[in-house]
């Protein structure tokens, strides 16, 4: 396994997992946090042990209040129940959110993403998340914005004196493929579209804006976020040109992408040009 730890400030360290197989071409990270006392998302289920040997340490020199849970993908919620089992972390996520996690051990995917991020989800209890989280030292506040789209319990934080943004897969630095079709992920460019709207109107007046994107790094300012919003408009124009035209989605798949790629190829049109296509060709904005 692939683990690195990142001090972003003197109270924010990010805990990075990747799993290491040789059928893996780079490391593809998923990121906790750790913001004074407060973490935020737990790994994959693939990382508990490394999860579970980095809580150990960190608990040697830190208390750990409470774990906030940004979605319930797999990649976020692998140490779940370590946290509250173990070691007797209570666990917050969005109402939306706490029914997945009571019957996240019936959640079923396909071998391409037990891969990256393994297999074998817990159950577990959460409360719903308040609007507001204080950190335990009460120097930091986040501010809970539901933002879905990628997962329809995400939520993201804003802690407004820093300027940072954890956003976890709300926002991410490319839109080429969608998960949907045949997958238990189904997501939706519109509510995408909306949700970055809505963490860009947040984070207004923030010059100096970190925006922490889970496993992908640290963005600078707020323009990264409106060029993702200018990327979707493109694409959405580009794709009801081609409707007014006539065109069905595989055929402005065609004129697009030149087909699918292999991403889509390989996970069996679950993560795919052709759904993003369909859901922007789906979206009368
Ligand atoms: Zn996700």
């Amino acid at each position: 396994m692939v683990t690195k730890e990142i001090v972003h400030h003197k109270d924010l360290l990010e805990w990075c997992w990747a799993a290491d197989d040789e059928l893996i071409p780079k490391p593809f990270f998923t990121s906790c946090y750790l913001l004074d006392g407060v973490l935020i998302d737990t790994g994959a289920p693939k990382g508990q042990l490394d999860f579970t040997s980095f809580i150990k340490e960190l608990l040697t020199t830190n208390s750990v209040s409470k774990c906030l849970i940004t979605h319930t993908h797999e990649d976020h919620i692998g140490g779940t129940h370590v946290l509250s089992e173990e070691f007797e972390i209570p666990l917050y996520a969005s109402v939306e959110a706490l029914p997945l996690l009571e019957t996240a051990s019936n959640y079923v995917y396909a071998e391409y993403r037990d891969l990256y991020w393994g297999s074998g989800l817990h159950s577990v209890n959460a409360q719903p998340i308040p609007t507001k989280i204080q950190t335990k030292s009460q120097n930091y506040e986040l501010k809970v914005l539901s933002v879905p789209g990628h997962a329809p319990d995400q939520i993201a934080f804003i802690e407004s004196e820093q300027e940072w943004a954890f956003v976890a897969d709300a926002v991410l630095p490319k839109y080429q493929v969608l998960f949907g079709h045949t997958c238990n992920i189904q997501e939706d460019i519109a509510l995408i579209y909306d949700s970055i709207r809505k963490i860009f109107d947040a984070t207004e007046g923030m010059d100096n804006l970190k925006i922490f994107v889970s496993g992908k790094g640290v963005f600078n300012g707020r323009n990264y976020i409106k060029k993702r919003l200018e990327e979707i408009t493109t694409l959405h124009n580009d794709v009801h040109g081609y409707k007014l035209k006539k065109l069905a989605p595989e055929q402005i798949l065609e004129e697009m992408f030149g087909g699918e790629g292999i991403m889509g190829i390989m996970t069996n049109g679950e993560l795919s040009h052709l759904n993003l296509i369909n859901s922007l060709y789906q979206w009368n904005a």
